[in-house]
């Protein structure tokens, strides 16, 4: 997971305030939380930044595609072996006859499911990391064997 730090290293460094916060550290912050874009700080934009705005783009492009838990599937890594399903405890809980006996699912209420050899992610907002009274689970990450699921 990339942090504030790295994302500050490529900023201008500045302070100027342009981008509505105080500090570019504040504003490194701001992006990883996903409460500022890129395009709020026109400093970046100028073409001596270039280089460095082409790195941020790639390093932020994880965080874009992140559902509103932080959950990141990389396709290209999962290879539809189903482990993240069984493990995943609301996959369990909401789905008796498929998950809980370590079968595909057969309830619409699971988050995780395998759909064209590769995982989906169906309902977020039923994450446990979701919501405020989320829980840091990582039983789909610690079960993948290939590193296809991350959290940002
Ligand atoms: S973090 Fe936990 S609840 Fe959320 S999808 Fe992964 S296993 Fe399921
Ligand atoms: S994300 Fe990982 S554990 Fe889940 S189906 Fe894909 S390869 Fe298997």
């Amino acid at each position: 997971m990339v942090s504030a730090m790295e994302i500050y290293q490529l900023l201008p460094k500045t302070n100027c305030k342009k981008c509505g916060v105080a500090t570019c550290m504040a504003f490194a912050v701001g992006l990883l939380r996903k409460e500022k874009k890129l395009e709020d700080c026109p400093v970046i934009f100028e073409p001596k930044y270039e280089a460095k705005l082409k790195k941020l783009r790639e390093m932020l492009a994880p965080l874009e595609s992140a559902s509103e838990t932080g959950l990141v599937i990389h396709d290209e890594k999962c290879f539809g072996c189903g482990n993240c399903v069984v493990a995943c405890p609301v996959n369990v809980a909401n789905d008796p006859t498929g998950c809980a006996l370590g079968h595909g699912p057969t309830s619409d209420k699971v988050i995780l499911k395998v759909e064209n050899g590769v995982v989906n992610c169906l309902n977020p907002k039923e994450c446990r990391r979701f919501g405020p009274n989320k829980i840091l689970c990582n039983a789909c990450t610690v079960t993948c064997p290939s590193k296809a699921i991350e959290f940002v």
